[in-house]
């Protein structure tokens, strides 16, 4: 077992290397409609979510500019940044496991990047301007007045739609209700979201009507780990080179003697990546399937078994029959995630309503009083997790210590936070150490919903 090599021919093409223009042919077959159902459902949900809410909270919200976010209606904030790395480390195996066994079926069905590419994009772009060797055309030909006006009516409908994305998109950071303040408001109350919205759907509309296959195959990090993360077990779309090769035309009248390929180019012309999958394994392939379907409608014409290309491991096609599947590496990955999805659960489940952080006050030292007392002075920061306001009082856990409010907040709004002084303090005959540990409980309905632990300093009692 090893990692795969991807085809020479076919490495990343730098950037400066002269764009090719690349005309795909409009795809259809079983696997292009089973795309359309898994993209609209995407599409459908992509659009959804952010309108969504659970006990108030959005669905989803990555709201990096504040430092909140919400899963599933459940609010994180930075005091849960390990659950949340946690969550994404999780995500990253599970992308890694996926390709591992799959190949990189997550490009082609449902990265939002080829969704929104095939399923709105190109498809207007094949309302407008015709199938692929109409859009060559057009673009190749002289100008004219239908040129002109075809090209403005698409990229008016692409920026219209690429704005829309913007909004959802932004929805996902700011939520849908600060969105709604952004559209719904004077322009000056909210420039910078404005100028925000317009700067992404400049972006997107750059992606979808000019960067478009490039991000796949130059641009995205992920295409490039392929060879890395792929072995010969994992399981691709992939051209059965015993059964195609020698490809030849087929001619009337002649008994086949060559390979089942008849070279008719029909994968070649389909592929959104302008790749031809004969050439093996490559870093362009986004796994979308357009070349089976292709292919598999020749070979229906030409009286031979469908899947000349279709889903195969690398072993299947070097090795044949004598292939045998053991795929150690998904096993492992298999396991890791497993681990790290019960320590994810766990997490979630012993996440506090209370968020807090408690350090002794700045620059201070311990007071000596003169009734034999000797206390610290400390400031708590605390946060609001729950979904409501929350009433609480702060109890140090040793019953020698006493604490003294400085400024005496009780309640916490809903995603509410406060700054809190106190001293804590106690006899000086119970100080046995210079600094010691202490901690100190957030009650809550007469419940500990938070420990914190913090240091007290006083000189021991020497007396
Ligand atoms: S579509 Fe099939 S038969 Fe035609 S060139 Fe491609 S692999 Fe060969
Ligand atoms: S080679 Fe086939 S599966 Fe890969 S991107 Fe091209 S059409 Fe899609």
């Amino acid at each position: 077992m090893g990692t795969v090599a991807l085809n020479n021919e076919t490495k990343p093409k730098p950037l400066k290397e002269k764009r090719k223009w690349i005309y795909a042919k409009k795809p259809k077959g079983t696997f292009y409609n089973y795309r359309q159902w898994v993209g609209y459902t995407l599409l459908l949900f992509l659009f959804g979510a952010p309108f969504i809410k659970i006990d108030g909270n959005p669905f989803l919200m990555f709201n990096i500019l504040e430092r909140k976010f919400s899963i599933f209606g459940q609010m994180f904030y930075p005091q849960d940044l390990h659950i949340f790395v946690f969550g994404m480390l999780i995500v990253m195996v599970c992308v890694v496991l996926f390709t591992t066994v799959f190949g990189r079926i997550w490009c082609g069905w449902t990265c939002p990047q080829t969704v929104f590419m095939e399923l709105i994009f190109r498809r207007i772009e094949y309302l407008i301007e015709g199938d692929w060797i109409q859009q060559k055309k057009l673009n190749e030909g002289p100008d004219s007045d239908k040129r002109a006006w075809k090209k403005l009516l698409k990229h008016s409908i692409f920026y219209a739609i690429s704005f829309l994305i913007s909004n959802i998109f932004l929805a996902y950071i700011i939520g849908v209700d600060e969105l709604y303040k952004i559209v719904s408001d004077p322009l000056d109350a909210h420039i910078v979201g404005f100028i925000a919205i317009l700067l992404f759907s400049f972006v997107f509309y750059g992606v979808f009507a000019h960067v478009r296959e490039y991000v796949c195959t130059t641009i995205c990090p992920y295409g490039r780990l392929q060879g890395v993360l792929m072995d010969d077990q994992s399981v691709t779309v992939a051209y059965d080179v015993n059964r195609g090769e020698p490809r030849g035309k087929l001619r009337k009248g002649e008994t086949q003697v060559l390979g089942d390929c008849i070279d008719c180019k029909l994968c070649v012309q389909v592929c959104p990546t302008g790749i031809d999958i004969r050439d093996g394994l490559q870093m362009e392939c986004v796994s979308c399937t357009a070349c089976i379907d292709a292919c598999d409608e020749v070979m229906v014409k030409i009286n031979k078994p469908k899947r000349l290309i279709g889903f195969y491991s690398m072993g299947q096609i070097v090795d044949n029959k004598n292939f045998k599947k053991k795929n150690v590496r998904a096993i492992a990955y298999s396991i890791v995630l497993l681990g790290l999805m019960s320590v994810f659960v766990a997490m979630i489940f012993s996440r506090t309503d209370i968020g807090g952080r408690l350090l002794r006050a700045k620059g201070s030292t311990y007071q000596l009083h003169e009734d034999g007392t000797v206390s610290n002075l400390y400031t708590l920061e605390l946060i609001n997790k729950a979904n409501k306001e929350m009433n609480f009082v702060i109890e140090p856990t040793d019953d020698r210590m006493k604490i003294k409010m400085v400024n005496d907040i009780h309640m916490l709004k809903r995603e509410g936070h406060a700054t809190l002084s106190f001293f804590m303090l106690t006899d000086r005959v119970n100080v046995e150490k210079y600094k010691q540990d202490v901690k100190v409980n957030v009650v809550s309905d007469g419940k500990v919903i938070e420990t914190l632990k913090t240091t007290f300093i006083a000189p021991p009692d020497s007396k």
